[in-house]
């Protein structure tokens, strides 16, 4: 008899702010499953985004972590130390033709998206630069131009086709303590062009997720449902970089009053709750973690 692979799992916040009860959820949502499936609980530190991510606010998310009674793997994984690893998975997806660069402005996006919107809302690109004269991307690259790499989703998802494997992603749940997997169907298509490679930064979440949570051996990824439409992009990417495709689920929002609390100023943070006298189990009840798995 073959006994089960163990199971990784990770907590992965980006440290562009403080933790709040939404972020609490997540955590104490990925260590109970950790339990149940008598797995790893890792921490991976998402700071790809130079510009916002601050060492005071990385350093709250231990303090408040260990607050909550959490304990994670050591060493934790923190992106900006990884920027090779998602150039290597660059070259691989440039090696298939699948990325081009695209030097279009926010605006001009905007304007030549027509009123389209990919999955997080922002206006769907329309390919400005997919089929550009090779010549003026060369002279604009030599200029020091800024730009982006993006996914051909068309290309990609043909070659990914080609490759004889599913465009789909197990869904896990628990239902009378069993574990239940679904396979979901994943439509990339509703991205677009993706970026992978951001102006800014050498990667985007898209990418470096992926390389990481492969890199990291993780086996069933929890996180929120607001990044439920980005696991289509995600399997896409695995297929293409040969990367195993884990088990997902996608946790409820944690909402006050019916309003989204990740998007919204003026939530509390973790901080200021235990400051005002919060108690880890005070913060247990209030998201209600028994509510669901
Ligand atoms: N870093 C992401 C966030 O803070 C989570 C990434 C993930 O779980 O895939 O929303």
């Amino acid at each position: 008899m073959t006994s089960m692979p163990q199971a990784v799992l990770r907590f992965a916040p980006s440290p562009n702010g403080e933790l709040h009860l939404g972020h609490a959820y997540s955590a104490l949502f990925t260590a109970e499953m950790a339990r149940r499936l008598e797995g790893s609980f890792l921490l991976r530190i998402e700071d790809i985004d130079l510009g916002r991510c601050r060492p005071e606010y990385e350093a709250q998310i231990y303090e408040d972590l260990a607050w909550l009674d959490l304990t994670w793997e050591m060493p934790v994984r923190r992106q900006s130390e990884h920027f090779g690893d998602y150039r290597a998975a660059l070259d691989t997806l440039a090696g298939l033709g699948v990325i081009y660069p695209c030097f279009a402005t926010r605006r001009e996006i905007a304007e030549a998206a027509g009123g389209a919107f990919d999955p997080d809302g922002a206006p769907l690109y329309p390919g400005i630069w997919r089929d550009a004269d090779a010549g003026e991307v060369a002279r604009r690259i030599a200029a020091g131009e800024a730009h982006a790499l993006r996914l051909d989703s068309a290309r990609a998802i043909k070659i990914a086709r080609g490759f004889g494997r599913p465009l789909e992603w197990p869904s896990f749940e628990f239902v009378d303590g069993q574990l239940r997997v679904t396979a979901l169907m994943a439509t990339p298509e509703r991205w677009g062009d993706a970026v992978l490679a951001r102006k800014d930064t050498p990667t985007s979440y898209h990418l470096s997720v992926v390389v990481d949570d492969a890199l990291q051996g993780v086996t069933h990824v929890t996180r929120g449902a607001d990044l439920l439409a980005a696991t289509d992009l995600h399997v896409l990417l695995q297929t293409l970089l040969g990367l195993p495709t884990p088990l997902y689920t996608h946790h409820k929002l944690i909402t006050l009053d019916g309003r989204k609390l990740a998007k919204s100023a003026g939530d509390k943070s973790l901080r200021a709750l235990r400051e005002g006298g919060a108690t880890p189990a005070y913060i247990r009840s209030a998201i209600d973690l028994r509510d669901e798995p």
